[in-house]
């Protein structure tokens, strides 16, 4: 147990995700049950660089639970990345007696909060707060099922209008290197077919795909890509695809940022809650340089090196389940 911890910062960092403000609320609160002060950092690291930091109360996160976004503010900080920059925000946590950190993001986030540790020592706990689901040491990420319900709610809409006019559909997610949220995007929207970055599908197979499901004379045909997916992004994979049916009506959609927005579902408010307060719960008990995640329902620190450099990887078996029913 740490009782020496007095002071708790927290805040968010890289691409933002839906949940974030819960896990930001459960930092405060957590923090406030166990009588330390939470000061709330904005803009992520370079608020910590900036001096960006106010003291947070448990009525100033009141209301955040439901609201997509983060209050505290996201950013990708430059200044961080250099030795420089880390100086001055230790020099600025030293100045407020802030003894301990609590960072809401991915790997990025999370190199640099393990760098900030191993240089000076400074208590750490990640909480995961990205759509991509790509950190080991946790089951999920905070935003990644409210992402794949946003994404299966719009390709719903895409689905109506492929139906109506014979349309085949190339349908574009987030995903630069990992293709968690196309592989359920892809079961739970029932597509042809699912690009991702982690797997090769060559245009033959595609096409050979795309046949059999004309063949089969399915209603509508939807292709899910991941933007990093190993064959490009929709727009790429369309025109190659363009170029065997060229009397094809083919669209392509790219679903962007309309994937990090929105309210948190409640599973994301859920596994925000319960992480922000694991974290705080984390200091308390002593863990640095971990994440808090959770598997098999029970919280587990994983060291920040392990989540972000143990690649996790698309379950072999939903990838088999989407192929089995795309039939
Ligand atoms: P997402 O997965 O949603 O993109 P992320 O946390 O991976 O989120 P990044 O932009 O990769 O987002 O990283 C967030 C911030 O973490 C960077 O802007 C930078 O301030 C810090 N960071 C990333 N890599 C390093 C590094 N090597 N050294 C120090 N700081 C880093």
């Amino acid at each position: 147990m740490d009782s020496n911890i007095k002071r708790i910062g927290v805040l968010t960092s890289g691409g933002d995700a839906p949940g974030m403000n819960a896990a930001i609320r459960a930092v405060v609160r957590a923090g406030v049950f166990y009588e330390k002060e939470v000061y709330g950092i904005s803009r992520g690291y370079d608020g910590l660089i900036n001096d960006e930091i106010k003291k947070l109360e448990v009525r100033s996160v009141g209301n955040i639970l439901e609201r997509g976004g983060t209050f505290l503010k996201s950013a990708r900080s430059m200044d961080f990345k250099t030795p420089e920059g880390r100086k001055k925000a230790y020099e600025n946590l030293q100045k407020r007696g802030i003894d301990a950190l609590v960072t809401i993001g991915g790997d990025g986030t999370f190199t640099g909060a393990n760098l900030f540790f191993q240089e000076y020592g400074i208590k750490v706990i990640g909480v995961p707060g990205t759509i991509d689901n790509d950190l080991s040491g946790t089951d999920y990420t905070i935003g990644f099922d409210t992402a794949c319900n946003t994404a299966i709610e719009a390709i719903d809409k895409i689905r109506d209008t492929a139906t109506s006019h014979d349309r085949l559909f190339f349908i574009e997610v987030m995903g630069r290197d990992a293709g968690f949220i196309a592989v359920n995007a892809g079961i739970g929207s029932g597509a042809v077919a699912t690009l991702i970055p982690e797997r090769e599908m060559t245009t033959e197979q595609l096409i050979a795909r795309l046949n059999k499901g004309f063949k089969n004379r399915k209603l509508s045909n939807i292709v899910i890509v991941a933007e990093g997916g190993k064959s490009g992004g929709a727009i790429e994979v369309a025109d190659k695809v363009r170029e065997h049916f060229p009397n094809y009506d083919i669209k392509v959609t790219i679903l962007g940022h309309l994937q990090r927005g929105g309210k948190p579902s409640s599973f994301d408010r859920l596994l925000a809650s319960r992480l922000g307060v694991a974290a705080v719960e984390g200091l308390i008990n002593g863990h640095s340089g971990m994440m808090a995640g959770i598997i098999n329902q029970k919280v587990v620190y994983t060291p920040l090196e392990s989540a972000i450099n143990n690649t996790k990887v698309v379950d072999e078996e939903e990838f088999r389940v989407a192929k089995i029913l795309s039939i």
